[in-house]
């Protein structure tokens, strides 16, 4: 275990919310003490030794951030690169500051995953109309027009169904630079959990099929109705990612499945350098979560076994939702987690159920 960090050790962790806050708790359960910094407090807050208030560009209070701690992670991939580097500058940044640069651009991030030879919707960057227009003749309608940057849950994006007329389209995501996507016809979203340890091993945790809501994650159920076989095709090409950005931590990878008859059945939507809500079903029904495997991996431990002692369904619980807390709580093989957010805003993600169920098969 040659440069682990052993307990006692000072996590620091970019981001105030609710991923944070669980990495955390599992960061203490391994012995860790965790620094969180947010630009405003959050869920995390309640459960961390230290916290900083501060804004991700004051690059001074960054660098005082990260000389109290011994590593630095992130809970978040819009973390401004100025801030990953200059923390980087002082401790080891984990994942890299390359993964936030791909990550953080939805076209750098698909030029990437062409480059490997990964499958994505076709693609063509947009920042005029006769662009958007070029792009539709290409691509074709129906597509989907979304900014490049700070788009997450559906936000900022719009859906082309006729290529007569698009300028509507840019009007609705602000004019900001965008790629125009060609519209998969899927059968089903799943994603990949990867986790990549410092001495480059990989695990990866069964594949959940994922079922959204008005843009947001609604539920997370596995194991997903998938063949073996595209299980395997989509942990090879989340390793593939994983280890072109010589990744460490948990790696987060939205495919589409496009279904059997396809030529190609998988297409990847887009990757997460990070803990992922669609994982968040590991924390029940596995012994060792993705929060667990990912604070392991950035502190240069032997990752976990990823293996789960149940079926699962995660079910967000979004905005009021959450007031249905007393009797989530008495149904017998629900695992609750409430995030301690005051304002359940509609939208807003409050907190998640798990249920278990005896393992059937798979
Ligand atoms: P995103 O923010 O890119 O994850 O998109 C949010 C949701 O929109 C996805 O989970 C899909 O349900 C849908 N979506 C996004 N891109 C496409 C696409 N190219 N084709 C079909 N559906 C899409």
């Amino acid at each position: 275990m040659t440069g682990a960090l052993p307990p006692g050790s000072t996590i620091g962790i970019l981001g105030s919310g609710q991923l944070g806050r669980m990495l955390a708790v599992a960061a203490a359960q391994l012995g860790f003490r965790v620094h969180v910094y947010g630009d405003a407090p959050g869920p995390a807050f309640d459960v961390v030794a230290a916290k900083t208030v501060g804004a991700y560009e004051d690059l001074g209070k960054i660098t005082a951030f990260a000389e109290s701690v011994d590593v630095v992670t992130y809970e978040f991939e819009n973390v401004p690169l100025g801030a990953a580097a200059a923390a980087a500058a002082i401790k080891p940044v984990r994942p890299g500051p390359r993964a936030l640069e791909v990550a953080q651009d939805r076209l750098v991030e698909k030029r990437f995953l062409s480059e490997i030879g990964l499958p994505v919707a076709p693609f063509a960057g947009v920042d005029s109309l006769d662009d958007l227009e070029d792009a539709l003749a290409t691509i074709g309608a129906p597509a989907i027009l979304k900014t490049c940057r700070l788009g997450y849950d559906g936000k900022g994006q719009a859906r082309i169904t006729s290529a007569e007329q698009p300028g509507w389209a840019l009007e609705a995501i602000g004019h900001a630079p965008a790629v125009l996507e060609g519209f998969v016809a899927f059968e089903y979203e799943i994603s990949v959990l990867c986790v990549r340890g410092l001495n480059g091993t990989t695990v990866i945790y069964d594949v959940p099929l994922n079922k959204h809501q008005d843009g947001i994650l609604d539920t997370s159920t596995v194991p997903a109705p998938i063949s073996d076989a595209v299980r395997e095709r989509a942990c090879a090409m989340a390793t593939r990612i994983a280890e072109a950005l010589d990744y460490v931590g948990v790696l987060a990878v939205e495919m589409f499945y496009a279904g059997a008859d396809q030529q190609e059945p998988l297409v990847i939507n887009e990757i997460a350098p990070r803990v992922h809500n669609s994982g968040h079903w590991t924390l029940d029904a596995c012994g060792i979560s993705q929060f667990e495997n990912h604070i392991r991996a950035v502190a240069g431990w032997p990752l976990g076994s990823v293996s789960r002692h149940s079926n699962a369904v995660m079910t967000n619980l979004i905005g009021v939702d959450v007031q249905n807390w007393a009797a989530l709580a008495t149904e017998p093989g629900a695992c609750l987690h409430i995030y301690g957010k005051n304002d359940p805003r509609p939208g807003r993600k409050m907190g998640h159920v798990t249920h278990l169920k005896a393992l059937t098969g798979r």
